[in-house]
């Protein structure tokens, strides 16, 4: 499988793909593929092209996406920053849309050194299951995929796999 990985270029063929984006969330949410087969087609290919993606050398989720962190991710920070929640909340923190969220404070993230995640093996759930592409009901969460194709070399090769294997010519 050839991906594309560099963000200059993925940047640059998602503005031009932009309405065949669109078009082809129509034949995925309305087409003669169940929502299932989706599924399917869409969690066999994320393994496949986040096995050959090293999102360390890329890391760009962290400079541009603010993750919510839920009262939970706040303690698994806390602790393994060795900070109270009080101190990581007024460090790094401020308050999110939804009660109780909050998000990072800056962009890029604060927690991000060296183009690495300082905390990776606590980081906030949300940044542990971006880019989501292996979770249910795919058809139900294709904005948010096209959002994020532009900015997500997994994301951008999976979407693009998809529309060949399914043999879609626009
Ligand atoms: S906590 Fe880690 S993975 Fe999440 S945005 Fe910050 S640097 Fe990235």
């Amino acid at each position: 499988m050839k991906l594309e990985t560099d963000l200059t270029t993925i940047k640059e063929l998602a503005d031009r793909r932009d309405d065949e984006n669109w078009r082809f969330r129509s034949f995925l949410k309305h087409g003669r593929i169940s929502s299932r087969a989706v599924d399917s087609m869409t969690h066999e290919l994320n393994q496949e092209v986040s096995s050959l993606i090293d999102c360390t050398q890329c890391a760009y989720c962290c400079k541009v996406l603010r993750p919510s962190l839920s009262s939970k991710d706040i303690r698994v920070l806390a602790k393994a920053l060795g900070k109270s929640v009080e101190e990581v909340q007024a460090q790094f923190l401020v308050k999110g849309e939804g009660p109780g969220e909050f998000q990072f404070n800056q962009l890029p993230c604060p927690l991000l050194k060296d183009n690495r995640c300082s905390v990776y093996d606590h980081r906030p759930e949300q940044c542990r299951s971006f880019p989501h592409l292996h979770k249910k009901r795919v058809t139900s969460r294709l904005w948010g995929i096209i959002v994020n194709y532009s900015l997500c070399p997994i994301v951008f090769n999976v979407y693009e796999q998809l529309k060949q294997r399914m043999n879609w010519r626009g």
